[in-house]
Order: C-alpha cells, then sequence, then structure tokens
C-alpha cells in the first residue's frame, strides 16, 4: 500500500516504504547484504541489460538505500535519487555525470570550503575547469558559458554569507543553452524546493540536517527528470552519446521505457559502478531514522535561529549579525522568494573585539559542541578565521565572508531559554 501526501509531515514517514513484505516490519529494515540471487541466468542477464530494474550488488543499490532514495526523491519532486557515500561524493559525481575532460562548468563562488578545495583543485586536475562567478549577477553565469560549459553549480543557502541564490534566474539561462543547473541545498531541505524553481538537479550532504544527528556521513544526487537532455544532443554529450563503458548506450534513449531518468541511471550504472562511493545500508538506515523526523526539526531550527538572531542583533558585543532576516534590497528579495519554508538554523555575527574575541567566545561555550559541522540536532558553532578558513589569505577571508571577529552558529533544537543562555555568558566572556 502507498501513501499519497503532498505534505512534507507524511512524505517523511511513508514514501516508498509501509511495511516489510517478507516480515511486515513497520521500520525499515536494514538490508545488510552485498550481493542478491538471481532468479535464474535469464533474470541476471537481464538486471544487468536494464531489460528489468532490480538488485544486483550493494556498491550500486540496495533496498534500505532505495528507502532513503525515494524519500528524498518526494520530498523534492523529483524523478529519482542516488545515494552516495557522502556529500563530497554527491557534488563531485554530479558534475562528473556531465563534464569530462576538456569541458568547463560554471560555479557560484559561494560554496562550502571542501567543494571549493573540489573545484579548484581536484576537478582540474582531471581536466574539467570550474569557472567561478559572483552570484549576484545571475547573468554573470551566460558571460562564463562557452561551447563546453556542461553544467551551473551553487549553493542554496551558502554560509557564511547566508544570501540565497537566485535559482529561477539562473535556471532560465540554463535552459536557453541547454545547461543544467546543479543545487547543494544541504543547508535547506524543506525550506526551499530548487526543482519548484527550474533547477534540474539537487545534490545533499545528508549528513547535515537529514541525518541530523551527527552519526552518519552520507549524500544524495536527486534528478527532477525535467530537464530536456535530448533537445541538446551537442551540449550534452555524455547523455546522448553512445557509452563505451555501457555497450553503447545512448543514455537518454536506453532507459526511455524507465522514465526521464537518464541523467540518474547514468550516474548509479557508471559512475557508482567505477568509483565505488556506496552509501552503506546501515547509514542509510540512520539517516532515514532523521529524515523521518526533519519537517518538526526544521521548523525548530528555523524558530531558534530567527531567537538567536534577534537576540545578537541587540548584544553590544555583537557589530553585524548575518541572517536571511537581516537582510534588505535584493537578498532579502531572494530570500524571501526561495525560502518560503523558513529561514534556516544558520546564524552568523561579527564580534565588534575581533579575531581574541572570536576565539574567547568559542572557548566559553557551554552547551554549543565547537565543531566543524552544521545540520545537528545540537547547537554548534566555530570560528572560521582561526580554524576552517585560516589557510586562506587575510583578503581571500573577506572576500568570503569571513572576517576575523566572525563567528558562525548552527543553531540547534534545544530549548531557546539555554541556547541564549550560553551565548550571553560566551559573550560576556569575551568582552
Ligand atoms: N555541501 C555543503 C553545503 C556542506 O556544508 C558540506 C559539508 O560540510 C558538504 C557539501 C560535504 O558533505 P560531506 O561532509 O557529507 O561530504
Amino acid at each position: 500500500m502507498t501513501v499519497n501526501s503532498k505534505n512534507p509531515e507524511t512524505i517523511a514517514l511513508h514514501a516508498g516504504f509501509r511495511a516489510d513484505p517478507a516480515t511486515g516490519a513497520v521500520a525499515v529494515p536494514i538490508y545488510q547484504t552485498t550481493a542478491y540471487q538471481f532468479q535464474s541466468t535469464e533474470h541476471a542477464s537481464n538486471l544487468f541489460a536494464l531489460k528489468e530494474l532490480g538488485n544486483i550488488y550493494t556498491r550500486i543499490m540496495n533496498p534500505t538505500c532505495d528507502v532513503l532514495e525515494q524519500r528524498v526523491t518526494a520530498l523534492e519532486g523529483g524523478a529519482a535519487a542516488l545515494a552516495v557515500g557522502s556529500g563530497q561524493a554527491a557534488s563531485a559525481m554530479a558534475i562528473q555525470n556531465l563534464a569530462r575532460n576538456g569541458d568547463n562548468i560554471v560555479s557560484s563562488t559561494d560554496l562550502y570550503g571542501g567543494t571549493w578545495n573540489l573545484f579548484a583543485n581536484t576537478l582540474k586536475d582531471q581536466g574539467v575547469e570550474v569557472r567561478f562567478v559572483d552570484p549576484a549577477d545571475p547573468e554573470a553565469f551566460r558571460r562564463a558559458t562557452d561551447d563546453k560549459t556542461r553544467a551551473y553549480y551553487a549553493e542554496t543557502l551558502p554560509n557564511p554569507k547566508l544570501q540565497v541564490f537566485p535559482i529561477a534566474e539562473v535556471a532560465a539561462i540554463g535552459k536557453e543553452f541547454g545547461i543544467p543547473l546543479i543545487m547543494d541545498n544541504t543547508a535547506a531541505p524543506l525550506l526551499c524546493r530548487p526543482f519548484d524553481h527550474g533547477a534540474a538537479v539537487i545534490v545533499y550532504s545528508t549528513t547535515k540536517y537529514i541525518g541530523g544527528h551527527g552519526t552518519s556521513i552520507g549524500g544524495m544526487i536527486v534528478d527532477s527528470g525535467a530537464f530536456p537532455w535530448e533537445d541538446f544532443p551537442e551540449r550534452q554529450p555524455a547523455l546522448n552519446s553512445p557509452d563505451p563503458s555501457y555497450h553503447g548506450a545512448v543514455w537518454v534513449e536506453a532507459v526511455k521505457p524507465i522514465g526521464p531518468v537518464a541523467y540518474i541511471i547514468k550516474a548509479r550504472t557508471t559512475l557508482q559502478r567505477d568509483l565505488g562511493a556506496a552509501f552503506s545500508p546501515f547509514n542509510a538506515f540512520q539517516v532515514i531514522q532523521g529524515l523521518e523526523t526533519l519537517p518538526l526539526r526544521m521548523r525548530e531550527h528555523c524558530r531558534n535561529a530567527q531567537a538567536v538572531a534577534d537576540f545578537l542583533k541587540g548584544h553590544s558585543a555583537v557589530s553585524t549579525v548575518i541572517h536571511p532576516s537581516q537582510q534588505s534590497g535584493e537578498a532579502k528579495k531572494r530570500a524571501d522568494t526561495y525560502l518560503s519554508g523558513g529561514l534556516g538554523g544558520l546564524v552568523g555575527f561579527e564580534l565588534k573585539a575581533g579575531r581574541d574575541a572570536g576565539r574567547k567566545f568559542i572557548d566559553s561555550l557551554k552547551l554549543f559542541y565547537h565543531v566543524a559541522n552544521i545540520g545537528d540536532a545540537r547547537s554548534l558553532a566555530i570560528h572560521p578565521a582561526s580554524t576552517t578558513h585560516s589557510q586562506l589569505s587575510p583578503e581571500d577571508q573577506l572576500a568570503t565572508g569571513v572576517s576575523d571577529g566572525y563567528v558562525r552558529l548552527s543553531v540547534g533544537i534545544e530549548h531557546i531559554d539555554d541556547i541564549i543562555a550560553d551565548l550571553d555568558q560566551a559573550l560576556t566572556a569575551a568582552s
């Protein structure tokens, strides 16, 4: 039995699984198996030839991961998804699925540092050039495009600036050229549905809000099923020309009997097969537990973050508060348009007294954890100038939005009085 609902609270609990057909178990079982018994040699060869869909080997697919994939797909209004071993693997594979040696992509500059490294160094070494542009001007994507550009890439709610990306504007430019927009929606699950605004692919670090409990690294690539790959055969050769790694399959043709899922089937059957960034079934179980309460948690994260922003705004030791509620002009318009589900759980602020005060503040926290992570149910804090961004020059730190006194908070779901009391005492100790 399937449950039909458009409501995330219901989808998060019921999409893709109701009860185990073999045992009746209501919780999603952990299918901790490497391989799957074929019914016959014909069945086996049909699976390998994609004439029938089914389980072959857990590096490529697994029933526990499948439930997670179906639930995230349903929440995003997409066509299909692929769970991979980390958010980093999701970003890398989302691009490698389209861009090959000699190609390029255009990316927003406002990125998680790990993604920046992947783009500026590792992809470059592999022959894929990443052209970085300022997302404040959507037309910069058009200007950076040439006939080898295969994808656009951005984060919905990038930190530290927390300025929401112009999804519809850039997706529309991409559609003129046949270039899909890939959105990293890690910081804004349920708050924004990038497919509703024209994005073609979503990537997640499920390690963050979706898992929500800081237990398991994981990633996800979601295919909207709406991008017209076959209308752009020269722009998108990876999906429109024979793939020697899969007996000459032309992906847009080969998957027609299955649905509009050429992009994600190619990612699963070639990249996941070859690169092997498998999502473990146990981690999928953990992330499913998180996903089931994601709608509740996101509401609390947003509510508490707003209260923290309001508290910091009135504090004498604080010079600037960075949160979508504090923005004006175009940035505010974008936050209002795209974060229809809430403004998120991240808050940044600058201490008037600078770097040493930032360190003192962090060292004085008692409830907040001092970790390089976001999206945990617990409240987290970090001082980027002395940690995550310490290898950057002072100029580059400032360009990415990190000043000496900047502190990033990932506001958790503890009682708001306890969160504010901890911030208050640490601010006093730092001033
Ligand atoms: N994308 C964003 C926005 C992130 O914040 C992170 C990790 O912090 C990643 C991707 C990478 O995810 P993972 O740590 O699961 O590889």
